[in-house]
C-alpha cells in the first residue's frame, strides 16, 4: 500500500469517528470531514433526526463548516472524506463548493450519485469535476450501519 493510500484510510478515521458520533444519537451512522493542508477544516455526522432537517446529512455540515473555517464558500483545495458515498444533495453541494477531490468508504447502491447509480462529478457539471475514489476503509464504514440498522429492527 502506498502512502497516499494510508493518507486516505488515516483521513477515513476521522471521518468513522463522526459516524460514530451519529451512532450514539441513534442517526443513521454517517461522518464526514473535509480536509485541507493536512488539516481538518470542517467535520460533520448525520443529525437529519434531531435536527428535522432533511439536508442534515454529514457532508452538508462538514462542508458548510469547512466554509466557515475558510470565511469561502470555494473549497478549491480540500479533499472531502465520507464514511458513505454521497448522496444526489450531497454531490450536488460538493460541485458547489468546487472541492476537487472526494473520498468515501462503503458504496451506496441506492443513492450513491459518485459511482453507483451515475457519477455526477465526471460531468461537469455547475462547471466542476471531482476526482471520486470510493471503498477506503469499505467494511468498517459499512459494518457501522449495517449493525445500526440490525439495531433498529430489534
Ligand atoms: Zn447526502
Amino acid at each position: 500500500m502506498n502512502i497516499l493510500e494510508n493518507q486516505d484510510e488515516y483521513w477515513m478515521n476521522f471521518a468513522f469517528k463522526e459516524a460514530e458520533k451519529a451512532y450514539e444519537k441513534k442517526e443513521i451512522p454517517v461522518g464526514a470531514v473535509v480536509v485541507l493542508n493536512n488539516t481538518i477544516i470542517g467535520r460533520g455526522h448525520n443529525m437529519r433526526e434531531l435536527l428535522n432537517d432533511p439536508t442534515a446529512h454529514a457532508e452538508m455540515i462538514a462542508i458548510t463548516s469547512a466554509a466557515e473555517t475558510l470565511k469561502n464558500w470555494r473549497l478549491n483545495e480540500c479533499s472531502l472524506y465520507v464514511t458513505l458515498e454521497p448522496c444526489p444533495m450531497c454531490t450536488g453541494a460538493i460541485l458547489n463548493a468546487r472541492i476537487p477531490r472526494v473520498i468515501f468508504g462503503a458504496y451506496d447502491n441506492e443513492a450513491g450519485m459518485c459511482v453507483s447509480r451515475d457519477n455526477l462529478c465526471d460531468q461537469n457539471l455547475l462547471n466542476h469535476k471531482a476526482f471520486v475514489k470510493g471503498g477506503v476503509l469499505e467494511l468498517k464504514c459499512e459494518s457501522i450501519l449495517k449493525s445500526f440498522f440490525s439495531e433498529i429492527r430489534k
